[in-house]
């Protein structure tokens, strides 16, 4: 069997505020991830996204790099998070790559994976879950998109403002996910892996559900260091770093 992989990514928070984080994804596309199987994207990729309209400089340097990936022949599937939930099909058409609903469940080299963002499974923090009915709704999100681009961005930058001081107040269990939605949610997807970001915790841990044992895989925040999870086709699992 020759060997080969799959990478998983989330939480890289682009922002033209951090320069550094953007370099480190060109890096990785061009060294770490060029010879993947697939790359999956799963949430909040950008800091915010007000719509596919706003072709600042920035924005279009990343979907450029995605592009020329897409183009090198590695399929890109790509999960909103809560913070780039207005990605919609422009943006998947320019870069090549797939949108995935959430949840979306995988078969990986004969395995059952569940992904999601991971914001779902933080049932305690019930605020949260309030606004992020409210922001998965089409209609509502429709509704945004009219908006005048530059009422659009005011309100990201609020959005990102207050997102960034509420979570630096809250308590670790809230914060974190809550066990049995974890139970509950795998069981439900008939799976013994999961892969999620959203909570900026990366493990591996490992888990049991009706007494069998599994697996929660929670990915890295990028900022000063790249962080990728690679599945290799001989089931090797590898939380990565790089800088
Ligand atoms: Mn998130």
């Amino acid at each position: 069997m020759t060997k080969s992989h799959t990478i998983f990514i989330s939480d890289l928070h682009l922002s033209e505020m951090y320069p550094k984080t953007a370099e480190l994804f060109f890096q990785f596309l061009k060294k770490h991830a060029k010879d993947a199987d697939a790359l999956y994207i799963l949430g909040d990729f950008f800091e915010v996204w007000v719509g596919d309209d706003d072709r600042n400089p920035f924005n279009e340097n990343i979907k450029t790099a995605l592009r020329d990936y897409t183009a090198s022949g590695i399929p890109v599937y790509f999960m909103h998070g809560n913070r780039d939930f207005l990605i919609r099909k422009h943006f998947a058409k320019e870069t090549g790559v797939t949108l995935l609903k959430e949840p979306t469940v995988i078969n990986l080299y004969g395995e059952r994976i569940l992904l999601l963002h991971g914001d779902s499974l933080c049932t305690l923090d019930e605020r949260h879950q309030k606004s992020r009915k409210i922001m998965h709704n089409y209609f509502y999100q429709t509704m945004v998109l009219l908006l005048p681009l530059k009422i659009r961005k005011h309100y990201g930058n609020r959005f990102r403002t207050a997102s960034g001081q509420r979570k630096s107040h809250l308590p670790d269990n809230i914060m974190d996910v809550t066990p049995d939605e974890v139970i509950r949610v795998m069981t439900a997807a008939n799976t013994n892996t999961l892969i999620h970001g959203h909570t900026h915790r990366p493990a591996i841990h490992a888990i049991d559900i009706n007494n069998v044992p599994a697996k929660r895989i929670v990915l890295g925040a990028w900022h000063n260091k790249g962080s990728y999870l690679k599945i290799s086709n001989d089931s090797e699992v590898a939380l990565l770093n790089f800088s």
